[in-house]
């Protein structure tokens, strides 16, 4: 499986499609990253805060793909701001890894300034090559001005919700602009995409599912794409996204969907 890949502002790259592993607990984690491997994934998101790194190093290790062929990102939870550095040593820990391939501040957490410290210790964690790239999820224009006005290391990245009925089209070139990449979270709109009567239709039209036609859009339009799935041939479908292209007509069809509201959480709240 060929996956395409997009080149980071730190000339690193990065695997177009990966795979998204919140709400994939317990005992499932291990035999569900295994699967979403053995399917071909390169690519692992988790967090912190998803209570499954432990899982996922397992799943890692038992696979027996090499690691200098995969891409792991993790997060640096809300509530270990003020200890950037120890918590990014206790997820590669529960990993089992000597270095991420990106680490992201999971959220802006606007009631105190303390993404900023976060910040310089994941810059210092980048230089010794705990991290290989660094970025963050979740924060709207504001927060992006605000990180690339301290004229320090631009995020690499920037995980934001996007999907069909929710697409942040404004922020991503705003990111762009600053080289910064758009990584959608959620991008299949946590399940109801596939449901959508348009998507539909659009998937009958090329002979490929509703989540292709989604995770082909999101690929077409430079942004990383990392669905969830915990059904073994939805994470094979998920990952078998070449082989046809979107027209204008689809393309427009799909930017007529968007609601402008968010099905997770407002970075303002969180
Ligand atoms: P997704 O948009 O990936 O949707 C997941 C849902 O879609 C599941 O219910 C899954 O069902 C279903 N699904 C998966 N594949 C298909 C398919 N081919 N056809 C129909 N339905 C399908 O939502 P998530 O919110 O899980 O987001 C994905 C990832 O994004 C997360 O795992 C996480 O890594 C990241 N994320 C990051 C956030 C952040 O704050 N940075 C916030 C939210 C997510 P089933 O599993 O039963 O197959």
């Amino acid at each position: 499986m060929s996956i395409p890949a997009l080149t980071m502002n730190d000339g690193r790259s990065i695997p177009q499609l990966g795979f998204g592993v919140w709400q994939i607990t317990g005992g499932k984690t291990v035999p569900t990253v295994l699967t979403a491997l053995e399917a071909g994934y390169r690519h692992i998101d988790t967090a912190a805060a998803y209570g499954n790194e432990r899982g996922v190093g397992q799943a890692i290790r038992e696979s027996g793909v090499p690691r200098d062929e995969l891409f792991v990102t993790t997060k640096l939870d809300t509530t270990d701001m003020g200890r950037a550095r120890a918590a990014l040593e206790d997820s590669l820990n529960a990993l089992g890894l000597d270095h991420v391939d990106l680490y992201l501040i999971h959220w802006p957490v606007p009631r105190h300034r303390r993404r900023f410290d976060a910040w310089a210790a994941m810059e210092q964690a980048q230089d010794e090559g705990l991290a290989r790239s660094i970025g963050v999820s979740n924060f709207t224009l504001r927060y992006l001005q605000e990180i690339v006005d301290l004229g320090g290391t631009v995020p690499a990245v920037n995980q934001i919700e996007y999907h069909p009925s929710y697409q942040q089209r404004t922020l991503q070139a705003f990111a762009a602009e600053q080289g910064i990449l758009t990584e959608a979270h959620s991008p299949l709109g946590m399940g109801a995409g596939p449901r959508d009567r348009t998507i539909t239709q659009i998937a009958q039209q090329h002979d490929v599912t509703p989540a292709q036609v989604i995770l082909r859009w999101h690929l077409e339009q430079s942004r990383v794409a990392i669905p969830k799935s915990v059904t073994p041939s939805r994470i094979v479908e998920n990952i078998t996204v070449t082989g046809f292209e979107l027209t204008a007509d689809d393309i427009a069809a799909i930017d007529a969907l968007d609601t402008g509201k968010y099905l997770g959480w407002d970075p303002e709240h969180v």
